[in-house]
């Protein structure tokens, strides 16, 4: 935790940040935190999970001490991912599978976050859905009609069942005005195997044929997401924690939506890179293992 760095919005101005031994965004500093700032009166703790709560299939020893403490201080937690091509199902079954304790409802796709925001805004019920058949099911299920003409708007999730069909379809939808929605907008997708193109990459051949960018794009870094998160557990910002390992994605969505954001250095990010980021968290920790202790 930087100490009297904060601007007017209590977030980390961009004055220099004091320096210590350990570097200008060390640990050091956030060690020096008082107990329950900015933490004081948080509920609701949203996590990022590859190289937060996990890397890979290996759980970080410090998660499961961090969650019990969550729930011992009477928290909920809820993992994010931008993964619109699989339910929440199939991470639920992972996380079990690590030895977290998780439901069906403390895990949060791009896809399921677009669903909460469209039924809780009820703009649009008729939709020209691109996505693989489990999640087409999960939109089915929250009441949208899926539908071939005449759409209230367009909604492009991860579709690794895309088709020259699907995508003609909802290019001409386009150019008729109707309006586009992206569940997130990751151009890859890291796979074992190497990277795979992601929903990013099928924007930019939409825009190449219609000229059309999506209105919205609700996954990460984009605030969209943790509204919707907000409205799954009841919480309102100021009891809201965003936590993840990546300044650019994790921490620019908590600083969009206006709740208290930490970055952890379990992952992709060191202090190197906050210390030169935009992206300034109200924290960093060395992992939620930290984290947890301050709680
Ligand atoms: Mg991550």
């Amino acid at each position: 935790m930087v100490a009297g760095a904060s601007g007017d919005d209590g977030r980390w101005a961009a004055t220099p940040a004091p320096t210590t031994r350990e570097g200008p965004y060390g640990c050091a500093v956030s060690r020096r935190m008082q107990k329950g700032q900015p933490l004081a009166g948080k509920s609701l703790f949203v996590l990022d999970m590859d190289g937060t709560i996990y890397l890979g299939d290996r759980l970080f020893p410090w998660t499961l001490p961090f969650l019990r403490r969550v729930r011992e201080i009477g928290g909920q937690y809820l993992f994010l991912t931008n993964n619109s091509s699989k339910t929440s199902t199939t991470y639920v079954d992972k996380l079990r599978r690590l030895g977290v304790e998780a439901g069906p409802g403390d895990v949060l796709t791009s896809g399921d976050a677009t669903i909460e925001l469209l039924r809780s805004e009820g703009k649009y019920r008729r939709l020209f859905l691109l996505a693989t058949p489990e999640v087409e099911a999960e939109f089915g299920a929250a009441g949208f009609e899926r539908v071939e003409e005449s759409p209230d708007a367009a909604v492009l999730t991860f579709d690794m069942t895309l088709t020259y069909g699907k995508l003609r379809k909802l290019c001409a939808f386009l150019r008729d005005g109707v309006p586009f929605i992206a569940t997130h907008p990751d151009i890859n997708c890291p796979t074992p195997e190497g990277p795979i193109p992601d929903i990013g990459a099928f924007m930019a051949l939409v825009e190449s044929s219609t000229g059309r960018k999506p209105d919205r794009v609700v996954g990460k870094p984009s605030p969209d997401f943790l509204r919707a998160a907000m409205i799954r557990k009841g919480a309102t910002a100021g009891q809201t924690v965003m936590i993840g390992d990546r300044l650019y994605t994790d921490v620019a969505c908590g600083i969009a939506a206006g709740v208290t954001s930490v970055l952890v250095l379990s992952g992709e990010s060191t202090q190197e890179m906050a210390a030169v980021s935009p992206h300034k968290p109200d924290l960093i920790v060395e992992d939620v293992g930290e984290l947890g202790r301050l709680l």
